[in-house]
């Protein structure tokens, strides 16, 4: 098949463009390279079946696709609320796009939605029925809200014009390859404690989160995708922890020595999440692998070797 996968030079895109190479399809990367990078997808770039274009999925853009992953959006808060105004023309004009796009060729389209769409949620754990509770007026409604406009395009689509859909609702997801900068937890851990820096832990750390590792990730966009069922479906692990639990587990790995210091606490940053899968165990047979303590380790040893390469050298000393 030829696969589109928009936002593909980033950290899941790359990682899905992994397997789908792997597979034997071709595939087509579009990203502008906002929060992704080339090497991410360096392995492919003279690879005969893959396709890199520069391109910002905001402006209209003519292919032919068999699928579509559509992730372009940047996902880390750091980012997303950097240009506001930009997050929300990618999620709505962007998505719109990439749907007239799926619309034009018949292509099935995927869509990364995500768990900030249930805001800072009064349920818990959190199951596709639920609507979310999400601030629209405030510093991550950019995302929170351009999501949901996404999935009302998607599905629009599909009832107006029989575009073939899938939505995804991503819960956090780590890994390897994670930006050093990208200004997530996990990243901002691992690489803390790898430079001997203290942990930022925002708030007093009793806020929870659920980390899902990338491969089970991917596993499951592909099982979607493949499979028979729209969605909306939670794609996550249900292993919840607060953020000083996370904390203390990669001091723990990393430097037992390293200090933890503790941060104002974001505006509208989410108490709880923990997805509740039912529905991806039983419609797609998924549930991740990757325990936290398996997941962490890998990634530190990615982390590892990039901050210790000049490269990495050379990108921290520039974020200071
Ligand atoms: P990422 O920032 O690493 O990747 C996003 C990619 O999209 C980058 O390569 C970026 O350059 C590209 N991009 C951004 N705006 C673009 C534009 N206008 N045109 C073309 N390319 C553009 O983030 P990620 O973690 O890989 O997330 C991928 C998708 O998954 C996003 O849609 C995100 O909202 C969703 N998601 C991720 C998580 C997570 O925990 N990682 C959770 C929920 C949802
Ligand atoms: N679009 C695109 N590539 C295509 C087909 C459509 O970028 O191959 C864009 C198109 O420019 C428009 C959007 O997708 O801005 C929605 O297209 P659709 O055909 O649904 O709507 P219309 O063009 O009628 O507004
Ligand atoms: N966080 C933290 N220290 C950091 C980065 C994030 O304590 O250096 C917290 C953040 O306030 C939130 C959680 O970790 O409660 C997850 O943040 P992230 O930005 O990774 O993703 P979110 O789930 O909030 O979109």
């Amino acid at each position: 098949m030829r696969i589109l996968v928009t936002g593909g030079a980033g950290f899941i895109g790359s990682h899905l463009i992994d397997r789908l190479m792997e597979d034997g399809h071709e595939v087509i990367c579009i990203d502008n390279f906002y929060t992704g990078h080339k090497r991410n997808i360096l392995k492919w770039l003279d690879h005969p079946y893959f396709e890199l274009i520069r391109h910002d999925i905001t402006e209209p853009i003519r292919l032919e696709a068999d699928q579509i992953y559509h992730l372009a959006c940047p996902a880390s808060p750091v980012h997303y609320q950097y240009n506001p105004v930009k997050t929300i023309k990618t999620n709505v004009l962007g998505t719109l796009n990439m749907l007239g796009l799926a619309k034009r060729v018949k292509a099935r389209f995927l869509l990364a939605s995500t768990s900030e769409i249930y805001g800072d949620p009064e349920v818990h754990p959190q199951s596709e029925d639920y609507r979310g509770n999400v601030n629209p007026i405030g510093p991550r409604s950019c995302y929170d809200e351009g999501k949901r406009v996404a999935e009302t395009l998607a599905f629009d689509y599909h009832r107006q014009n029989d575009v073939e859909i899938r939505v995804a609702r991503i819960f956090n997801t780590y890994g390897s390859r994670m930006f050093e900068q990208d200004g997530r937890v996990v990243s901002n851990f691992v690489v803390q404690t790898l430079q001997g820096k203290p942990l930022t832990v925002y708030g007093d750390g009793s806020q929870t989160r659920s980390f899902c590792y990338v491969s089970d990730l991917v596993e499951g966009l592909m099982r979607l995708m493949n499979g028979e069922h729209t969605g909306p479906i939670n794609l996550g692990n249900p292993d919840e922890y607060t953020i000083l639990e996370l904390a203390q587990a990669v001091q723990k790995m990393v430097n037992p020595d390293a200090e933890i210091i503790f941060k104002p606490l974001p505006q509208d940053d989410p108490k709880r999440r923990r997805p509740d899968i039912t529905k991806a165990k039983s419609l797609l047979g998924w549930q991740p692998t990757v325990p936290l303590q398996e997941g962490l380790k890998m990634t530190v040893e990615d982390f590892r070797a990039r901050v210790a390469s000049p490269q990495g050298q050379h990108l921290a000393s520039v974020s200071e």
